[in-house]
């Protein structure tokens, strides 16, 4: 199985790339953003708890969004393999992925980081807001906060992956179809 990690900052085109990888690799992709948006425009206990912490552009704690993933993944069937997108963004979520993944015996390939900086990153989730209809898309000190979040909390995740000599970092910067033509290049590989 291959098993993919799409890693990145907020607005790095994750979302975009993690489609079109699942769609050419035949993947099952698989975003905790869009399960919680999901559950919360459903108005489930679950939506309801993880909106106060996605309004402020935090984290929803490791043992909601475990537990959310851990059910996703064990009823995803027969597939070729998982793209995640958005997970894990803490340590902890990794080693719980890990575990997860070497009980099916299909261990993650590799984690593909999108490299992009951080004024850039604004600008484009400012451009997003204006269609993506995403409260933490709108306000500029939310998605400062998304940032800030991300180099605390997830950014290890990347030194976890590369201590197993799975991570590869991928320029972020062009076109989706030249960015996507990176990414395919290291799949392949995988
Ligand atoms: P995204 O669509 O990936 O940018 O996620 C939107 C929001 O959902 C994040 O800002 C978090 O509040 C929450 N979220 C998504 N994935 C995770 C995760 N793996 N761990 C904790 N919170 C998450």
């Amino acid at each position: 199985m291959n098993n993919i990690i799409l890693f990145g900052p907020p607005g790095s085109g994750k979302g975009t790339q993690a489609e079109k990888l699942a769609e050419h690799f035949g993947l099952l992709h698989i975003s905790t953003g869009d399960m919680f948006r999901y559950e919360l425009k459903n108005e489930t206990p679950l939506g309801i708890t993880a909106k106060g912490y996605m309004d402020e552009g935090k984290l929803v704690p490791d043992e909601v969004t475990i537990a959310m993933l851990r059910e996703r993944v064990k009823n995803a069937g027969e597939v070729n393999g998982i793209i995640f997108d958005g997970f894990p963004r803490t340590e902890a979520q990794a080693e719980a992925l890990d575990e997860m993944l070497e009980e099916a015996d299909s261990p993650v390939k590799g984690l593909l980081l999108l490299d992009v900086a951080d004024d850039e990153i604004v600008k484009r989730i400012l451009l997003r807001g204006k269609t993506s209809g995403r409260a933490d898309d709108l306000d500029e000190s939310i998605i400062r906060n998304r940032i800030a979040v991300f180099n605390e909390q997830t950014a290890p995740v990347y030194n976890y992956y590369h201590e197993k000599g799975k991570a590869h970092k991928v320029d972020g910067i062009g076109s989706i179809d030249d960015i996507f033509g990176r990414l395919q290049t290291l799949v392949e590989r995988f």
